[in-house]
């Protein structure tokens, strides 16, 4: 990705709240901005229930946005008409955790990847049957997969028919739900080199959420920690890595296994205590107060700012 390259989204104070209750409010993405610059990938990390994948549907028009926008070159997705969403989705896709679950199993694998084909009437005849199979070979299957079902294939390979349905209808936008989170650690690795190769051939611009940290360093060129609907942190890849600067950061970083048993053994583990707050009606203040070993009184009355601190570094934290 080229440095310089223009954002393709950008995501302003983006809010998505979920009543659930007569006064009770589940804020799953509460005021969240990032840009993606075309080519780039983003990845969104964080434990399970910080708001992630709710982020990722919001940003795609699948839930419709409580406050904020998503702007996508420079046209906000929840304005869209029935005509304008429909080009939407032909330039944005998504690929999803589970590549059994969204298969269809009554449906042959030539028809799955061929049904965006279909919609956007891309193709036909012997012109989308040739697309399909080359679709297949680009993801590493063959043309023989085209007439099996998805009950067929392994994990991993369903993911790839997952990662060509995605690719039928040429999107420049992916939204990578958790896609290697199902996978054997031997698969993980094949399925993110071939998002890279595709992502260098294709010119794809990627939001990948996961929660395997290390995965997500080989892939993104920035990323952004999420804790309970809010960004914490935002920065590039290495700078995050080498530099993480907001203590939730720090201890989620302190967790990856490393290879070398002897830093292993001896490296510094930052513990989490307590409890993680319920997202049902949040206490004012930093949502990661009753967990960070460095809280103040100011923590638990003001919410701290997300503000860049250098240069593409974003941090919520009054520490910092
Ligand atoms: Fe910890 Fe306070 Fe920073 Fe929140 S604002 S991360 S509680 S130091």
């Amino acid at each position: 990705m080229k440095k310089d390259a223009k954002v393709l989204i950008e995501v302003k104070n983006l809010k998505k709240y979920f009543k659930v209750g007569p006064n009770a409010t589940l804020k799953a993405v509460d005021d969240v901005s990032f840009f993606i610059r075309k080519g780039e990938t983003l990845g969104l990390v964080g434990e399970s229930g910080c708001g992630k994948t709710t982020c990722g549907r919001t940003v795609m028009g699948m839930y419709k946005a409580t406050g904020g926008e998503v702007m996508f070159d420079g046209i906000d997705i929840h304005k869209l008409n029935k005509s304008e969403k429909k080009k939407f989705t032909r330039r944005a896709q998504m690929i999803f955790q589970d590549p059994y679950a969204s298969l269809n199993p009554r449906m042959t694998v030539g028809d799955i990847v061929g049904e965006g084909i279909d919609i956007h009437g891309l193709y036909s005849g012997q012109e989308r049957t040739d697309r399909i199979y080359n679709l297949l070979e680009i993801v590493g299957l063959n043309k023989e997969h085209a007439s099996r079902f998805a009950h067929e294939f392994s994990g991993g390979q369903r993911q790839r028919i997952g990662i060509a349905r995605a690719l039928a209808i040429e999107p420049e936008f992916i939204v990578c739900d958790e896609p290697i989170s199902a996978l054997d650690v031997s698969i993980q690795a094949q399925v993110v080199n071939l998002l890279i190769k595709l992502q260098q051939e294709l010119g794809l611009t990627y939001l990948f959420i996961a929660h395997d940290l290390s995965m997500v360093k080989h892939i993104s060129d920035r990323v952004g920690v999420m804790y309970l609907g809010s960004m914490v942190e935002l920065a590039s890849s290495h700078v995050l890595y080498d530099k993480p600067l907001h203590p939730y950061t720090q201890a989620l970083l302190s967790a990856i296994p490393v290879p070398d048993p002897e830093i292993e053994r001896t490296k510094k583990r930052i513990k989490l205590e307590g409890e993680v707050p319920s997202p049902i009606n949040p206490k004012p203040g930093c949502k990661f107060a009753a967990r960070c070993r460095y809280a103040k009184p100011i923590c638990k009355e003001k919410t701290p700012e997300f503000k860049e601190i250098e240069k593409d570094h974003f941090v919520a934290c009054h520490l910092v």
